[in-house]
């Protein structure tokens, strides 16, 4: 009893780079225990979905054709009958809204220890898993109790895996009672169609930009990088702009390729939703902003100066 179950998750038609991310943890996991890696795809195209997550070091793929988005009844029922099935001594799920959803009745369901929110893993005779504390002022370890356990890893800590796999894929059967909640619709909050969390590159503004009308500069930014626009948490509690778009501790997990902070100081709460970016570009005037720490490049200036000349750069 080695395997390792991770549930891939998807909106909207499309897999969330999470499911990648949880696969390499995933597959550690089961290296560390000599096991196979088995993925399941829950409800959506299925057939579709099998073939992405075909990713190298995935053993098999169980294909749960049930409903087209997330669903509580259906995701519990489907993950715990498959880690059943394959006797699976650790299921893996992403620490995002629908994890955390049913992580706990699942681990209720196989009677087995829930860890969320894991930033790193560690095996050897049992499981240790990292978590941060405090708005990640403070890492803590938890040693896991037996050898079986449901765990939720947080998005934008373990690479993306890669490749591709030549796993098996095989629809598997699974009764999902009716019973409860199901979805019956989807409606999305203010900001439209924007997922911060898929885009490439962000051009992420905060309160040293003063005032509303003067999000137009950032936007003009954002449009001559071919970038998304996402915010500190200030600029959204001042409604200035949607709750989608801000990054964070209480807002999004992002890794995009480029992260481009405008007038933001680097909170450690708005550091836990963007430090996993690739390259990180800051723009303050104060040389001593917490940004600058995490920054691989700093402009210490002011934006309003700044930002024209980048817009006359890329425009
Ligand atoms: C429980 C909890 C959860 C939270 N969750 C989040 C979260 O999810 N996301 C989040 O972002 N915050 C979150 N916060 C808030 C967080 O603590 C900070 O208050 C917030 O991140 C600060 O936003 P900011 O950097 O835009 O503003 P500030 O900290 O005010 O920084 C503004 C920066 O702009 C610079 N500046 C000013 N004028 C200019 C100029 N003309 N040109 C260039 N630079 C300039 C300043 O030097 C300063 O560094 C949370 C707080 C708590 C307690």
């Amino acid at each position: 009893m080695a395997d390792v179950l991770v549930a891939a998750e998807h909106r909207r038609g499309a897999l969330r780079d999470v499911t990648y991310e949880a696969i390499t943890a995933g597959r550690e996991l089961a290296d560390a225990r000599g096991g196979d890696l088995h993925v399941a795809v829950v409800g959506g195209d299925v057939e579709g979905f099998a073939e992405d997550v075909n990713r190298e070091g995935v053993d098999a793929i169980h294909a749960v054709d049930d409903g087209e988005e997330f669903d509580h009844n259906a995701y519990q029922a489907a993950v715990s009958t498959l880690a059943d099935r394959i006797d699976a001594s650790a299921v893996v799920l992403p620490n995002s809204v629908n994890g955390l959803d049913y992580a706990p009745a699942l681990a209720e369901d196989l009677g087995v220890p829930v860890v969320t929110d894991a930033v790193g893993i560690e095996y050897d005779d049992g499981l240790t898993v990292t978590r941060e504390m405090y708005g990640s002022k403070v890492e803590t370890t938890v040693d896991v109790a037996g050898d079986r356990f449901v765990l939720t890893v947080r998005g934008g800590e373990w690479p993306p895996a890669e490749g591709v796999g030549d796993a098996t894929v095989e629809a598997a059967d699974v009764d999902i009672p009716e019973s409860g909640a199901r979805v019956t619709g989807f409606e999305e909050v203010g900001g439209g169609d924007v997922d911060i969390a898929d885009a490439d590159v962000l051009v992420s503004v905060g309160r040293g930009i003063e005032e509303e009308e003067n999000l137009e500069l950032v936007e003009e930014l954002a449009d001559a990088l071919g970038a998304t626009l996402s915010a500190s948490r200030p600029i959204v509690d001042n409604g200035w702009l949607p709750k989608n778009r801000q990054v964070g501790q209480s807002g999004k997990v992002v890794t995009p390729d480029v992260y481009i902070a405008v007038g933001i100081s680097g909170a450690v709460q708005h550091v836990a939703g963007m430090k996993g970016s690739d390259t990180i570009i800051a723009i303050n005037t104060d040389p001593n902003a917490p940004i600058f720490d995490i920054a691989d490049y700093g402009i210490v200036g002011d934006l309003f100066d700044v930002v024209p000349e980048l817009i006359d750069e890329f425009a």
